[in-house]
């Protein structure tokens, strides 16, 4: 039987990993990692949302800018086959002189038994712009107004406190306005979804309320007929 060495570096006490070489030489001669050389996005300015397969995402982390790229580079790298587990992280950006942002991408692994990494430069063209929900927002844009109004004729405070304990996650989203007046209070909703949704998980926890659902500024945009829909309620 041959006498099992590597072909570089001639050491005989430790493994090969292709039959040829110890994972050191094989680490520094013919590892694959393969990272896109080039990745675009686009990210909402005001609130970090990542623009991912024809979405809006929005981030899980405080620096959504490395989560973005993580996101947009990670699915993209190949790693040699032999390795079987490894990191990939963003490890910092720098700015190359025509002023175009760069980030070097931190690949760690293990091959059996012996650790590396490996750093790959990868230019970023991200835009910053804004997203539909901060463009709404923005703009004020609503199809549905929900009318706070009490019985009482006055606002009251604890029963709007308790009606805006409800606007949570996704109608938070949604909620692109909010205007305060002496009998009431008008919820701004970019979808007219949200804004039902949100009055039906609250009326599943109050009972009395008085509830009307009218149309009003009806005109037609592309053939289709428009109006905003109004919900009144009463407490
Ligand atoms: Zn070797
Ligand atoms: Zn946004």
């Amino acid at each position: 039987m041959a006498s099992k060495f590597c072909v570089l570096c001639g050491k005989t006490d430790v493994p090969l990993v292709d039959g040829r070489l110890c994972a050191e030489c094989y680490v520094k001669h013919r590892l694959v990692v393969e990272t896109p050389s080039e990745v675009k996005g686009k990210m909402c300015k005001l609130c970090g949302s990542m623009w991912i397969s024809g979405k809006w995402i929005k981030p899980e982390t405080e620096d959504p800018l490395r989560e973005y790229i993580w996101k947009l580079v990670a699915p993209r790298t190949t790693v040699d086959r032999l390795v079987k587990t490894y990191e990939i992280s963003v490890e910092r950006l720098w700015r190359d002189a025509g002023n175009r942002t760069h980030a070097v991408i931190l690949l760690t692994g293990d091959l059996e038994g012996h650790r590396f990494e490996v750093r790959k430069d990868v230019l970023l063209d991200i835009s910053k712009t804004l997203c539909n929900e901060c463009m709404n927002k923005k703009t004020g844009y609503y199809e549905a107004k929900v009318q706070l109004r009490f019985k009482e004729k006055r606002l009251d405070e604890d029963k709007r406190a308790f009606f805006e304990s409800f606007i949570t996650g996704q109608y938070t989203g949604a909620l692109t306005n909010v205007i305060e007046g002496k009998e009431g209070v008008d919820y701004y909703f970019a979808s007219k979804s949200a804004a039902k949704n949100l009055i039906a998980s609250f009326l599943a926890h109050y009972s009395g309320a008085e509830v009307k659902e009218t149309f009003e500024s009806e005109k037609v945009k592309d053939g289709k007929r428009m109006a905003k829909l109004v919900i009144s309620v009463r407490l």
